[in-house]
């Protein structure tokens, strides 16, 4: 069952600028996704499908790689809120996640089976992307939990792997290594840390189906010259 109890709890709204959000009302057509890029203490990118009115996400510690050959760990994490598919900005230091938010990648989903809840509880989860950058046909394959490992956490290793198809790139695992701005507001994650303000707004369309390519407000109208160097280091040290 979806739920942002673990998400909340892992979160102070007073301080972060993260969404709330809430569990939307399943839409079965024209599913989201969305990829963050996020310097957080190890540069990480955050993937997470719409499922169960919720963002399913995994956090994939590499650049996901479009060379079917080449497997990427996704390491599983909470739900999170739909209303986070538009965030970007800063995570105050100190703070669960803290660092820098970039997004990466959106688009729309669709399973390749016809149970997608019943295939995630399999562990094998067979998708196609409409993305910018990841598009055609993708797995998420489940890992067996190492035995005496399973009882001290709760997550799970998956593997996020790109399927043969016209999309895929074989025998160029790191294609999407130079691919660096965000695909909302085209910033790097250094014009995003160095932004006068957290550049973080709330869609106020939660559960739409539309995927919102929408800028922040105000995205570029901050000036670059005033950087708070505290979170300018961070960013350059975690990037
Ligand atoms: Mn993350």
């Amino acid at each position: 069952m979806a739920g942002l109890e673990i998400y909340r709890a892992k979160r102070n709204f007073k301080v972060t600028a993260e969404p709330r959000g809430r569990v939307h009302r399943e839409k079965t057509k024209a599913r989201r996704f969305v990829i963050h890029r996020h310097a957080a203490t190890r540069l990480h990118f955050d993937f997470r499908l719409e499922l169960g009115g919720v963002y399913k996400s995994w956090a994939v510690t590499k650049v996901p790689s479009l060379d079917p050959a080449t497997k990427r760990l996704a390491v599983e994490v909470e739900d999170h809120p739909v209303e986070y598919g538009t965030f970007e900005g800063i995570i105050p230091k100190g703070q669960y996640g803290g660092g820098t938010v970039q997004l990466w990648d959106h688009g729309a989903w669709e399973p390749q089976g016809d149970d997608p809840e019943g295939d995630l509880k399999k562990g094998q989860l067979k998708i196609v992307l409409y993305g910018e950058r990841l598009r055609g046909k993708w797995a998420l394959i489940r890992l067996r939990d190492q035995p005496g490992k399973s009882g001290r956490s709760t997550r799970h290793n998956w593997l996020l792997i790109k399927e043969k198809d016209d999309e895929a790139r074989p025998g160029d695992p790191e294609s999407l290594l130079a691919e660096d701005t965000s695909i909302s507001t085209g910033r790097t994650l250094e014009e995003i840390a160095g932004a006068k303000k957290p550049r973080v707004w709330q869609s106020n369309r939660g559960g739409g189906d539309e995927v919102s390519t929408a800028r922040a407000p105000g995205a570029r109208a901050g000036s670059k010259k005033k950087k708070p160097t505290k979170l300018k280091k961070t960013a350059k040290k975690t990037a």
